[in-house]
């Protein structure tokens, strides 16, 4: 994955012993990615992400993941309140409510999924702490709203979706019989050996998602 360094001076030291346990998503909300790049690095905005993903799926990164970047605010999530200290931030080109809302176009998609799966290989965050700016301020955002594919995204082991019937078709699809606790175990002797638990936790869920459907 090739990313273009173009660097924010909008970021501060992330405090000692907190976990990387968060991945927020955006959209930029501004008329174009240039305006958005512009104003998420001019030092007076005092915003910022670790990364933006153009319409043509073209990443850049402004920030590196072991700094804090400045785009939560005022957040709370699962009873944390400094949402920077602990996440990694992802602005995702679009012109939002408030310039024209439009579909995330394709090769856009492709490199949050990317991205998205290469930053969960490296970091310990649970499936329902991957979530959009909205959910953890409701109050002042809509981003990354109703357009971005939630679905699909959890279906490539990235975030949440409801219904079981994503986890159930994957494990028969793959050919097992039942989805009892010996046949969770036997999944995972064969797919995730370091982590024997029995049940469909966040880690199984996620490397079950993969494996059938990317
Ligand atoms: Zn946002």
């Amino acid at each position: 994955m090739t990313h273009i360094f173009h660097p924010s001076p909008n970021f501060d030291e992330r405090p000692a012993d907190i976990p990387i346990d968060m991945l927020i998503m955006h959209y930029t909300g501004m008329k174009t990615a240039e305006e958005a790049l512009q104003r998420m690095c001019d030092p007076k905005a005092e915003v910022s992400a670790h990364y933006m993903i153009d319409e043509d799926g073209t990443i850049f990164q402004l920030v590196t993941e072991d700094k804090r970047a400045w785009h939560a605010g005022v957040a709370y999530w699962r009873g944390q309140t400094n949402i920077n200290a602990r996440s990694i931030g992802i602005e995702i080109v679009n012109p939002g409510h408030e310039w024209g809302y439009r579909p995330f176009p394709e090769p856009q998609i492709k490199s949050v999924i990317d991205l998205a799966q290469n930053i969960l290989n490296r970091h310990p965050i649970p499936s329902r702490n991957v979530v959009g700016h909205s959910d953890i301020a409701p109050h002042r955002k809509q981003d990354p709203g109703e357009l971005f594919p939630w679905e699909r995204l959890a279906r490539n082991g990235i975030g949440l979706w409801f219904g079981d019937d994503i986890y159930k078709t994957t494990l028969s699809d793959l050919g097992y019989d039942a989805e009892d606790a010996d046949t969770i175990l036997a999944f995972q002797r064969h797919f995730t050996p370091d982590h024997l638990t029995g049940i469909l936790d966040d880690r199984t869920k996620q490397t079950l998602c993969r494996i059938c459907l990317t």
